[in-house]
């Protein structure tokens, strides 16, 4: 175990003894990796989870789900290659819950019991609620989970059914990402919320896997969709950490993916600004766990994407729809919507000549679909009994 409490400051470069999730600046900390002896075994040997790497995390793992994230697979993908470009999909959703989540999760449950806290929070609807109300089931911690008052029943019971304190809030939503850390800090309860020290510390994890089944090369882009900025900023740390240390002579560029309708990060970027402006009056999308309108972490995404040479984009919902599709059909892997978005940015990255052939590439598959989800009629039949001999001789004659 890294035992530092030291964090650092993209930013600005300060380092500060804290247990504060933001810089002076402004800017969000994360937690420092010390470059020296914990490096000593690379490729990492050990469990096949986020606690391979124990000596390069800021707590130990605990027992229970919170020692099972990580070790997803990454799955060579030969039939969505394209022009010669190698295509890599790291399947996320093979997590516990379903989601990357997992890993930030399961370092934030793991430090909550280190610190004898009585409970833990997150602000979320989605995949960080599940995973933190799972995990803190897992460890017998009470867990409060806040959503908007306006959530379907059918994304609020994959989260109820851990047992957590659900509230629903009426009002402004966004303003509870910042209220929520700051009451949990009087409180000594944490708010494992989408870019604190300790999410992007267990979410750093994904960067190590990936260079380490690349070792001694390195992937030449890494593309992922960003939302909070929370996970983008915890890749690129990881890739930091290893570069530092000497285990990767060079970064993979970093490309983010937003969803088109609402994309303030990619409209950033392509201003050339260094902050990114609240987005007002957000669109729909199909991609519903990247609608972000107020990124936490969007600075930093975009310092991430700029430095590594990538960049940030956004796809359509059309677009995204089909690359899920795609994925299913022809690499065999089940994402949810944002989880495609890396595939739907790749044809526009070939294009603009971003990637090239003979290159790496590894999408990042950060979910699966729980629950739900639509059949096309198109894509199913019904026969009866009598006709099944006839109907299955023919299709197999002609698949
Ligand atoms: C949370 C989430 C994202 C976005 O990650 P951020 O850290 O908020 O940028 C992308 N895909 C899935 C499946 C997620 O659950
Ligand atoms: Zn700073």
């Amino acid at each position: 175990m890294n035992p530092t409490t030291r964090r650092e400051c993209y930013a600005c470069g300060a380092t500060h003894e804290t247990t504060a999730t933001r810089c002076d600046c402004g800017e969000p900390l994360w937690i420092a990796t010390p470059t020296d002896g914990f490096w000593a075994d690379w490729p990492a040997g050990g469990p096949d989870t986020i606690w391979r790497y124990r000596d390069l995390l800021a707590v130990d793992s605990p027992a229970g789900l919170a020692g099972a994230a990580g070790g997803t697979p990454l799955v060579r993908t030969p039939g969505l290659d394209r022009g010669g470009t190698r295509v890599h999909v790291k399947y996320e959703g093979a997590n516990p819950t379903g989601s990357f989540k997992d890993r930030g999760s399961a370092v934030g449950i793991a430090a909550a019991l280190t610190d004898g806290a009585p409970a833990v929070g997150t602000v979320s609807h989605g995949n960080m609620a599940r995973s933190v109300a799972a995990h803190a089931a897992s460890a017998d911690l009470p867990a409060v989970v806040l959503v908007p008052a306006d959530i379907p029943e059918e994304r609020l019971a994959p989260i109820a059914r851990y047992g957590p304190t659900v509230l629903r809030v009426e009002g402004d939503y966004g303003r509870l990402y910042d209220r929520s850390l700051e009451l949990g800090g009087d409180l000594g309860v944490p708010f494992l919320n989408s870019d604190v020290p300790l999410r992007v510390e267990g979410q750093k994890t994904l960067a190590y896997e990936v260079c380490e089944a690349f070792a001694p090369e390195v992937p030449d882009a890494v593309v992922l969709p960003v939302s909070s900025g929370g996970n983008a900023s915890a890749v690129w740390k990881g890739l930091r950490d290893l570069r530092a240390a000497g285990r990767i002579d060079r970064l993979p560029r970093l490309y983010l993916v937003q969803t088109a309708t609402c994309a303030p990060v990619a409209e950033a970027f392509e201003r050339g600004d260094r902050a990114v402006e609240r987005i007002e009056g957000k669109g729909e999308t199909v991609a519903y766990s990247i609608a972000n309108a107020d990124p936490p972490s969007g600075a930093r995404a975009l310092a991430a994407a700029r430095a590594t040479g990538g960049a940030v984009l956004s796809v359509d919902d059309d677009a995204i729809l089909t690359a899920q599709r795609r994925l299913a059909r022809e690499a065999g892997i089940a994402v949810e919507p944002a989880g495609a978005t890396p595939l739907a940015a790749l044809s526009a990255l070939r294009e603009r000549g971003d990637v090239e052939a003979v290159e790496d590439v590894v999408l990042v598959g950060t979910g699966t679909e729980v629950g739900g989800g639509e059949v096309d009629p198109a894509d199913v039949e019904t026969v009866g009994i009598a006709s099944v001999d006839d109907r299955l001789a023919e299709s197999l004659s002609s698949p």
